[in-house]
């Protein structure tokens, strides 16, 4: 058995037993998240530094014991997590930084961080018995999920945007999911996804609804805190849409405390788009989230009612990390200043958690020495359309080695003059 103590309602406190509950608090429907608490002591006596020295497992397995899982015969086949940790060299040498690190998750096998959520829930699926599962998502929730299930022969049932990027409704298919492609935003399909899991009786993995996702992202941090042998960093910038991510990483970090693993807390920052921040503005502000009209490039964090959104807020505040917005023209330019600088390719929305370092570097808010671990969530190969949108056009030759002479005597040219 795995060392869940309990499920928490976040608005009112109510304890569940895990067996009690399967999405949020039945006293506070949609706005009632629960919490997943441990067991720590129990956890202490199996999960030690020895534990993870011995530990061949370079997967989100690695760190079982600090997992809602019960039956681990059950997990999924996929290697996820354990993503690199890059020190980034060229970047540092260029904003004369001496201590950043940018985690790039785009590594999952299906490109994005949410891999780490759907690994959880379709183990939990399998749990719970059930063989059909649905989430509505902007595309990588999804995609994940229908990697996921693929690779146990689960079902998945999918709603997404129509508009959402090509790369992304491709996967999808490739990987056999039944795709609603919803002529609506992502609030709705959000929304269509619940009354049809009331409906059939999939099982859902929507995000701030399915208490587990939050124990997959989590694990994230896990492997942040490890590679950086425990030594917690000052501040960890995160993308936010829905804000389970965010709320995810703050819960690593978390759990680490609670187990003696780290002695303090890192600061940890939310960066959404100027044209999408209901997150940011409450962190900012009163606290509370006001819904808005989303506009934005980063399809991925298009998200104007953000579901975990009150805890994401409360576990920023926490920790005593702040918000910060970016246009989508800096989105842009951080994809292509990250992709030129270090090799690492980031969707729109993973590179806003870069932009907005870049920011807070420029702003003041955070010092050159600061350790700082920047995450990118999702590969840059999902939406090419937005990264064509942050570079120039390739040259067009002929097949003739005079034309490329002439060309690379017009790019001297160019250089000498500059
Ligand atoms: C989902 C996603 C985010 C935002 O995560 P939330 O949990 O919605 O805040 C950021 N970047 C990428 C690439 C994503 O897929
Ligand atoms: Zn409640």
């Amino acid at each position: 058995m795995g060392h869940v103590k309990r499920l928490k309602c976040l608005v009112c406190g109510t304890e569940y037993d895990e067996n009690e509950v399967m999405y949020t608090c039945p006293k506070c429907g949609d706005n009632g998240l629960l919490e997943v608490e441990y067991d720590y002591e129990s956890i202490k006596r199996e999960f030690t530094k020895e534990y993870l020295s011995n530990n061949k497992s370079y997967s989100l397995w690695r760190y079982l014991p600090l997992l809602p899982i019960n039956d681990p015969s059950k997990i999924a086949p996929l290697q996820v997590g354990f993503t690199p940790l890059y020190q980034v060299p060229r970047i540092r040498e260029d904003l004369g930084v001496s201590n950043l690190f940018v985690k790039d998750d785009g590594r999952n096998p299906t490109a994005s961080l949410k891999d780490r959520a759907s690994a959880i829930v379709v183990s939990k699926a399998q749990e719970l018995g059930k063989t059909e599962i649905t989430c509505a998502s902007t595309g990588n929730a999804a995609s994940s999920l229908a990697g996921a299930t693929a690779s146990l022969g689960l079902k998945s049932y999918i709603f997404v945007p129509k508009n959402a990027p090509k790369a992304k409704l491709t996967q999808l298919l490739v990987f056999g999911a039944t795709v609603f492609a919803v002529n609506g935003t992502y609030d709705e399909a959000f929304d269509l996804s619940i009354k049809a899991t009331r409906e059939f009786g999939w099982y859902n993995r929507n995000t701030g609804f399915n208490p587990y996702t939050v124990e997959g992202k989590k694990t994230v941090a896990l492997e942040i805190a490890e590679q950086l042998s425990f030594d917690v960093p000052n501040y960890v910038f995160v993308s936010v849409g829905d804000g389970n991510i965010i709320s995810g990483v703050y819960k690593g970090f978390f759990d680490l405390l609670n187990l003696g693993f780290i002695d303090r807390m890192p600061k940890i920052v939310a960066v959404q788009a100027e044209g999408c921040s209901p997150v940011v503005d409450a962190v900012n502000g009163d606290g509370i989230i006001k819904p808005v009209v989303p506009n934005t490039i980063a399809d991925s964090i298009s998200v104007g009612i953000p579901r975990s959104g009150i805890m994401a807020v409360k576990y920023i505040k926490n920790s005593n990390g702040f918000g910060i917005k970016v246009s989508d023209e800096e989105i842009l330019k951080a994809i292509k200043y990250l992709g030129t600088m270090s090799g690492i390719f980031a969707e729109p929305a993973a590179s806003t958690s870069f932009a907005g370092y870049l920011k807070a570097l420029k702003e003041g808010l955070i010092k050159g020495s600061d350790k700082v671990v920047v995450i990118i969530t999702g590969n840059g190969l999902k939406d090419i359309d937005s990264a064509m949108k942050s570079v120039k056009e390739p040259i067009y030759i002929d097949p003739t080695i005079e034309d490329v002479k002439r060309k690379v005597m017009e790019i001297n040219e160019l250089f000498r003059r500059r």
